[in-house]
This record gives structure tokens, sequence and C-alpha cells, in this order.
């Protein structure tokens, strides 16, 4: 099966990267304005494939996603100096304006898998240039909070003695400072973390959650601080949501979507756990989360809806 990626900067390269490891796909055509850039990436990554598995990779243009079941944007500009985050904003609009038509035009079936940041944000505008072309909503997400929850999982499974893969917690709400950290829905083997903590005589205490809270909301900027960019996670992230599209999974995930309403804010893209299959997001499942959290969910939705408003789509 063939997967597209529209900007091979280190999120979408990286994604390619992933994919290619991890055997996702038979073909995988990446697509940059830089075509020097997406021609390296394809030819280093493919020198990667006799050491992984049988799929081919490539370069090319538009015209080459034909076919793609799935196509990750990852395409974007980054902040000038002096830029505001606004201009920003509506400079990555304007790539998106010229992206998701050309895709959607050529890939007239695919997926659509925003990783551009802010994911929310690019994922609302992507949904709305493809009502555009009568593209329904359930064909565009974006990666959300795939990433945070799998932090918050692998965080909270190093410190409760436990595989993070049978730990079952979601971030959901905003990918970035006012996302929510569910800790009274998080379960393990069925059980609530205070009955697991009792069952297994292991603490949780406040300052554990602060520190795992912290963890997960500023792991970009630590990591940033560190290296510059991230990378990685999110790429493999990509690689995971592209795997439940290309297997019809009926996968759980909190990657992002078009919403009607959030309490009283009204079509917000936003990361909740999706069901996700063949054909994109089938619905999102309301987790049940505390007072706390609600308001906190809500207040998330707030902070995203007053950035699409301020953009001129
Ligand atoms: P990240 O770290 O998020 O991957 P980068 O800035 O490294 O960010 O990558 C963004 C990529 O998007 C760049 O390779 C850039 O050339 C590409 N890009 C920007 N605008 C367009 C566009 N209109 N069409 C295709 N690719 C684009």
């Amino acid at each position: 099966m063939k997967i597209g990626i529209v900007g091979t900067g280190m999120v979408g390269s990286t994604a390619a990267y992933a994919l290619v490891m991890r055997g996702f796909g038979s073909e995988i055509v990446l697509v940059d304005k830089d075509k020097k850039r997406a021609s390296a990436e394809a030819n280093d990554i493919l020198h990667a494939v006799p050491f992984a598995h049988p799929l081919d990779i490539f370069s090319g243009d538009y015209a080459d996603l034909k076919g793609c079941r799935v196509v990750i944007v990852a395409a974007g500009v980054s902040q000038k100096s002096g830029e505001t985050r606004l201009e920003l904003l509506q400079r990555n609009a304007d790539v998106f304006r010229q992206v998701i038509p050309e895709v959607l035009t050529v890939a007239k079936d695919a997926v659509i898998v925003v990783a551009t940041n802010p994911v929310d944000i690019m994922t609302h505008m992507a949904s709305h240039f493809a009502s555009q072309m009568g593209v329904p909503k359930s064909r565009v997400l974006g990666s959300g909070t795939t990433l945070d929850t799998a932090r918050f999982r692998s965080l909270l499974g190093r410190h409760l003695d436990v595989d993070s893969q049978h730990v079952h917690a979601y971030v959901v709400g905003e990918h970035g400072d006012s996302e929510v950290v569910s800790w009274s829905s998080a379960t393990i083997a069925g059980m609530s973390l205070e009955e697991f903590c009792e069952v297994r005589k292991l603490s949780l205490t406040q300052e554990h959650r602060d520190s795992i809270d912290e963890n997960v909301r500023r792991a970009a900027y630590h990591i940033i601080e560190g290296k510059g960019a991230t990378y990685y996670g999110i790429g493999s992230a990509l690689a995971r949501i592209v795997h439940a599209i290309l297997n019809n999974q009926r996968a759980i995930l909190t990657v992002c979507g078009r919403v009607d309403a959030v309490g009283d804010v009204k079509d917000v893209t936003i990361a909740m756990p999706h069901l996700i299959d063949g054909e994109g997001l089938v619905d999102s499942i309301p987790i049940a989360l505390s007072n706390a959290e609600q308001s906190a969910l809500q207040a998330s939705a707030a902070v995203i809806r007053e950035a699409i408003d301020s953009i001129n789509l």
C-alpha cells in the first residue's frame, strides 16, 4: 500500500524512516518544495531498506501521490525572528491552502494525517480546505496528543514498574500547554491507579503526579532545549497512526479531529480518544473525566478555538 509524505523536514523524514523500520506500506513517496531535500532523504532512507523490510521509497511531485491510501502532511514554515505567533500561523495557513488541495486532487481517496504544528489548528485548516472539495471530515485527522499519551504511559509504566503497553491512560485536549493529563481515567489491569498501587504496595503521591504531569506537558520544551527539535517520538507516533489506517485496525488513538462541540465551544479540532479505521475517523470516544479534567478540557478547546478564529481562512 502506498503512503505519501508532504514536507520532508525532520518530522516528515523521521516518519518515513519509522515506516520503513516497521515495514508499514509497500511504497513511500516523499514530496517537498525543496526537491533536493526530499530526494536526499529518500535516498538516505532507501539505504536502510536492506536492513529493514522490502519496500520502495522515492521522492516525487504531487502527481506521484496518486493511489496513496494515506498522506502525512508535515509541511510548514518556521518562525522568522520578530514574527508573531499569529503571523506564523497565517503563513502556515497559506502553505496548507496550497498543499491540501494539491494532495486531494491527486490522492482522491487518501486519509490526510496532519503533523505540522500547532497541530490542532493546522488540522482544522486542513479539514476546512478538504471540506471545500467535498471531502468528509472523517478523512482528515492530526497527530493530536498521540505522542503525549505515549509519554504519559511510558512515565506511568516506569514509575509503577509495569510495561507501558499495559497502561491505559490518555492525554486529551490541545497538543500544547493546555493539554489535559487524565489521571482519573487511567487504568492498569482493569484497576484505577489507586487500586493498582494498593495491590502492588506502591506509592503515587501528589509530588510524583506533579513530576509526571510536568514531564509529559513540558517534554517538547526540555528536548528542544537539549537538541533543538523533536522528531523520533512524533515520527513513531505518525507511523502508528498510518498502521491503524492501512490495516483498517479500529484502533483507539488520541489523534485530533474536528468535533461539533466540546461543552459550549463549537466546531473545534481537538485530541480525544478516537476510533480509527481504514477510512479515517470513525468516532470520538468520550472518556470519563473528573469534573476538574472536564473543565480543563473545555478551557483547552477554547484556547484552540480562539486561535482558529484569529486566522484568515
Ligand atoms: P519539522 O521539524 O517540523 O519537520 P522543518 O522546517 O524541518 O520542520 O520541515 C518542514 C518542511 O516543509 C521543509 O522541508 C519545507 O521545505 C517543507 N515545506 C514548506 N512549505 C512547503 C510547501 N508549500 N510544499 C511542500 N513542502 C513545504
